[in-house]
């Protein structure tokens, strides 16, 4: 006999992959610039020169056991330049005794998840969120509740405080937001360690909020994310360098334990055994020592921004209700109507490729993976306006 659940997770795809293979065989069928593919979140950007040279130096320096394993937890260096980097934007001192190499933001929530859950307690996720957030959870024997938005698709608080309960362990939030690429303010992110600090006080026991970052520096107007370790003492920060530095199979990302969290030293501990448990002896080697020269240094950001303004302008033009996003590269499009997938599905006739928003946790949106080119956005224009016709827009 097989576990049940982990045969529904290897068979039921994930909505997001199961578009991009259609649009994969389409593209296949028609032509490679007659599909509009909106469907993945795979950065269109170069990495930046920084992460080539070092690589190139690197391979050509005879650095010893180059290869070679690591410590489990990541090298000293790096994880020392890590905490330097945390430390250079956040008031909470961060230790590089904390600091967790890990295979990106997933292996992270993952390992994180299963570090502090016991059977049947509870991850509270904010809709939308990433999907895979579920899978992460009930792999771990968690249980995930999920919290509605409010209009501007910032957290409902109220309804978060109707959901926390004794049994919630874990609170996951995810700023800038995939699907919707909406920041949290730190307004928001007050109110909510607030309401967090309560209700540890009222169950009498340690709730801990899990930051999933990898969206951290795709910020178009300034303002930089705030440290998310500045508001809640039992943080645990789960960072990726997948989409800063364009390097997602690379696999290459940290979990930080904050200084301040409750048990700190046996939450690592966790962390560690949890990593171990799964069968990650240690983050990719190579790329340990090219983040250690790299960190810091940030994709150009430049066709992305391009990205939002002509999407987001060309589908306002059009009669379309879209949230502006702020971060990410991701735009949430209102449906001109209630089912999601249907609209999806109407798209897919003009060959355009929109992952819709249930899987996500909302209905009545689709997501739109604006790291393209700028010319398939110019070109899917005609498109969308023969979609916006058929809504009598
Ligand atoms: N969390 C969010 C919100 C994501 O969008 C992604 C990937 O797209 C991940 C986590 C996983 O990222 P990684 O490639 O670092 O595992």
């Amino acid at each position: 006999m097989l576990p049940n659940n982990v045969l529904n997770w290897g068979h039921s795809k994930s909505c997001i992959r199961e578009l991009a293979a259609y649009g994969t065989a389409r593209k296949a069928e028609i032509g490679e610039d007659k599909v509009f593919d909106f469907s993945l979140g795979n950065p269109s950007v170069p990495v930046p020169d920084c992460v080539n040279e070092a690589i190139k130096d690197l391979v050509n320096s005879n650095v010893p056991q180059i290869h070679g394993y690591t410590p489990a937890v990541g090298l000293p260096g790096l994880r020392q330049a890590i905490a330097d980097d945390l430390n250079r934007h956040c008031s909470v001192n961060i230790s590089p005794a904390l600091i967790y190499v890990c295979c990106g933001a997933a292996a992270g929530l993952a390992s994180a998840m299963k570090a502090l859950l016991l059977p049947g307690e509870e991850v509270i996720c904010f809709a939308p969120f990433f999907p895979e957030y579920r899978v992460f959870t009930e792999g771990a024997g968690g249980v995930l509740k999920s919290v509605k938005p409010d209009e501007a698709l910032q957290p409902d608080l109220e309804d978060f405080r109707n959901v926390l309960s004794e049994k919630t362990k874990l609170v996951v939030v995810n700023t800038p937001n995939n699907p919707s690429g909406v920041i949290l303010t730190a307004d928001t992110l007050k109110k909510m360690s607030d309401i967090l600090r309560d209700a540890e006080a009222r169950y009498g026991h340690s709730i801990y909020l899990v930051s999933d970052e990898p969206y951290r520096e795709l910020v178009y107007d300034g303002q930089p994310v705030p440290c998310i370790f500045d508001f809640y003492h039992n943080t645990i920060m789960c960072y990726s360098f997948s989409k800063s530095l364009s390097l997602p199979g690379e696999r290459i990302g940290y979990i930080a334990v904050s200084s301040e969290a409750d048990e700190k030293d046996d939450v690592f501990a966790c962390v560690a055994g949890a990593a171990r448990a799964m069968g990650y002896v240690n983050a990719p080697s190579l790329m340990q020592r090219v983040i250690e020269r790299c960190i810091g240094c940030t994709v150009d950001l430049s066709t992305y921004r391009e990205n939002r303004e002509l999407l987001y302008n060309g589908l306002k033009s059009l009669g379309f209700d879209c949230v502006y996003p702020d971060g990410a590269f991701y735009l949430f499009l209102k449906t001109p109507e209630p089912d999601a997938k249907a609209f999806s599905e109407r798209a897919k006739k003009y060959e355009l490729l929109l992952v819709p928003s249930d899987d996500f946790g909302v209905g009545g949106y689709v997501r739109i993976a604006y790291c393209v080119s700028s010319e398939m956005i110019r070109n899917s224009m005609p498109a969308f306006k023969a979609l916006a016709r058929e809504y009598g827009l």
